[in-house]
């Protein structure tokens, strides 16, 4: 299938915040949604799954504050990808809940191999403290990263005590849409029923894919690990002066 690359630039992206708030949408976080729904509002559920890069999500968080939004933004813990506790971590996602975004975990349960639910349930609890007690907010959801078929059963024990996003009332009771891989799952969010009868909307998207020109999947994990490699050489040179001169390394070798 082609991909409608132009929907995943940055522009299109304000611009599906702003045709959401034309049609009276309000844009809460996962805990007001049960009441929001009760009452029959009209909201959406601003999701970021973060899976490998922070400036991509901060820059995400910057174009929603521009236009009142408020999003939930899903970390990982135990990625290779980033590290949300390393200086330049902390600072991504300070500037992210400084604009007045929700903290939330992402969990990837494959770094818990074997692991029962109520095994899950614990790590999501220890992992969610150590988001808490570091970033001072709490953390009153979970996401997880690539969910196995167990997590697809949207079992509420499985992040206990706190629900998770495949619960049945996020996505069955409104309406559910996921970006992947550079375009839209089930179509373009404003082109579907939920949007036309103004019903609850709960959006996923992962930054990564997101750009200010459109670009390729592939090429957006190429440029993802362009930058990568560049901040751990500046890294390499502040922390090991055999890395920041080669020279000393042939004099001493
Ligand atoms: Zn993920």
């Amino acid at each position: 299938m082609q991909h409608d690359l132009s929907r995943f630039t940055y522009g299109a992206y304000q611009s599906l915040l702003r045709q959401l708030q034309q049609r009276d949408y309000v844009f809460v976080d996962f805990p007001a949604a049960p009441r929001m729904l009760q009452d029959g509002a009209r909201f959406v559920l601003m999701r970021h799954d973060i899976d490998m890069d922070l400036a991509k999500a901060r820059r995400m968080a910057e174009i929603e504050a521009e236009n009142h939004v408020v999003a939930t933004y899903f970390f990982l813990v135990r990625s290779d990808h980033y590290n949300v506790f390393s200086e330049e971590g902390t600072g991504e996602v300070r500037r992210i809940l400084n604009l007045g975004h929700r903290l939330a975990l992402h969990f990837d349960c494959a770094a818990y191999p074997e692991a029962s639910i109520s095994e899950l349930a614990d790590a999501c609890r220890v992992e969610c403290e150590m988001l808490e007690r570091w970033f001072g907010q709490s953390v009153d959801i979970v996401s997880y990263h690539r969910p196995s078929p167990l997590v697809l059963t949207g079992d509420a024990r499985l992040s206990h005590p706190r629900p998770h996003s495949y619960l049945p009332l996020f996505t069955k009771d409104m309406h559910y849409c996921s970006d992947s891989r550079g375009m839209w799952r089930y179509g373009d969010p404003l082109r579907q029923a939920a949007f036309r009868e103004n019903r609850p909307m709960h959006l996923l998207t992962h930054p990564i894919w997101w750009n200010d020109q459109p670009v390729d999947p592939r090429a957006c994990l190429d440029q993802f690990l362009a930058r990568r490699a560049l901040a751990l050489q500046t890294s390499l040179a502040k922390n090991c002066v055999v890395y920041e001169n080669p020279n000393v390394m042939q004099k001493s070798a």
